[in-house]
This record gives structure tokens, sequence and C-alpha cells, in this order.
């Protein structure tokens, strides 16, 4: 079976949770401009709820700050601001990743990555992220703790190519590591994911000890491994990762779109 080349690879993403929030933002700003470790970071940033009175112009701004320093991703919340994952399966959850892709590229911002708020997924908002010609960062290698079993969502624990039942193909890029994995296992003495991909939240950044933390293991981490950011990973991955059914790596009651 074809596997990337290299396979020590690490890359970085962060959930942009609060982008229209000072304190959380700056900090955000100022670490990935600093790149600890090497790691350009991907801001995978929640649009604004504009009915929620959030600031478009403002969001605007700091979006284009976050793109000109790492790879940048569309992060759905699929009810609000404050509620990522979908109150129940269905159909409007694909449409409204269309709708915010299609409204980040009439503003002009061309983003390569999708993240599901909560991590949810089903088969109609797979085959809308690939169509969107977005690479995926909505697989975990664990379960959250905060799901069920059958809670939907994907699980990998290395890229992986999707199949879809259009016959689509999804680039699936797992998340691997939390901040407290990832600090845990860069102090073990074998690393042993294929590619390691941390993700962090913007809200982590307003505790102390959390941003020493995330400094620390992202520096580690970037010793240990070959530090590339997700937009690269996706290339190295595209033509060479593993294929799997879409059925395979769905968590769920049913995969059936529309159920
Ligand atoms: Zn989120």
């Amino acid at each position: 079976m074809p596997h990337i080349p290299d396979k020590r690879y690490a890359v970085v993403s962060c959930h942009v949770e609060r982008p229209l929030d000072d304190a959380c933002w700056s900090r955000f700003a100022s670490l990935q401009a600093r790149r600890p470790g090497g790691f350009r970071i991907a801001a995978l940033m929640r649009p604004p709820e504009v009915a929620a009175g959030e600031d478009e112009e403002r969001w605007l701004e700091r979006a284009r700050r976050a793109a000109a320093q790492g790879p940048l991703g569309q992060h759905t919340h699929f009810v609000s601001p404050d509620h990522a994952r979908p109150a129940a399966p269905g159909p409007e959850n694909a449409g409204r990743a269309r709708r915010e892709a299609e409204w980040l590229r009439a503003k002009g911002l061309a983003p390569t990555l999708f993240c599901a708020g909560g991590w949810y997924m089903d088969a109609a908002l797979a085959e809308t992220v690939a169509d969107l010609g977005y690479a995926d960062c909505s697989a975990t290698a664990f379960r959250p703790g905060y799901l069920s079993d059958d809670a939907p969502r994907l699980a990998a624990a290395e890229p992986v190519r999707l199949a879809l039942a259009s016959g689509a193909r999804l680039l699936e890029l797992p998340s691997t590591h939390s901040l407290g994995r990832a600090a845990r296992a860069v102090v073990r003495p074998s690393l042993d994911a294929a590619v390691i991909h941390v993700y962090f939240h913007d809200t982590d950044l307003l505790s102390a000890r959390r941003r020493l933390a995330l400094d620390a293991t992202l520096r580690l981490l970037g010793r240990r491994r070959q530090p590339i950011d997700l937009d690269e990973l996706a290339r190295l991955a595209a033509d060479v990762a593993p294929e799997v059914p879409f059925d395979t790596a769905f968590r769920g009651r049913s995969a059936k779109p529309g159920q």
C-alpha cells in the first residue's frame, strides 16, 4: 500500500473559536507569527455570525492576517458561535458548510481546509467538503470524551483518501493529538503516530499554564519531527495516502445522507 514517503512529519492547527475576542485573538496572532518549533499554524476559523452582531469587517481583517501567516481553514459551528455540533443530523448541516464556504470566497478568501464543529460528520457533509475542494481535518485518532460511541464522526489515525458514495475522494488529514496528548507524547522515547497533527483552541491561550505547555510542546515536537504545515501535508498525501471507504471511517448510526 502506498504511503507518504517520509512519515516523520508534524503539523499544527488552531480552532479559532473567538476571532473577535481581542484577548484571544491577540495571543493567537502573536503565536502564529512567532512559529514555535518552526510550525506554521493553520487557522481553522469560525466565520462570523453577523446576525448575532459579530463585526464582519474586523473578522475579515483578522482572517486575512491569519492567511498571511499559515494555512487557512473553515471551521463551521453548526448551531451558533457557542454551539459547535449540530443539534441533529440532516441536510441543513452540509447546507450551512456550503453557505459559509461561498461567503468566504465571495469575500476574497481562499481557505484550503475544513474542520467541522464538535468533530461532526455525515455523508452529505463529506460530499460537500470534497466538492468544495477542501482537505478535511474533522476526523480524530481517538474518540473525543464528550461524544458517545454512536455519535456521528470520523475516525482515522493517519492521512487517508475517503472514497465517497458519489465516487469523489475526500483527503482526510485527521487531528491526532490534543494539547494534553501531545504534551505527554513528546516526552516519551518513541513517537509512534505516523503523522502527528496537534490541535488546540484559541481559548487555550487565555490560560498562562496552557500557553507555556503549548510553547514547550511545539518546541520539542519541532525537534523530533519535521515541522510542515497542513497545506504541505495535503500536497504530500494527495496522491499516496491510502484509500478508505467512507463507511469504514464513519462512526454513527447511519452514513446515509439525509438520515
Ligand atoms: Zn469550534
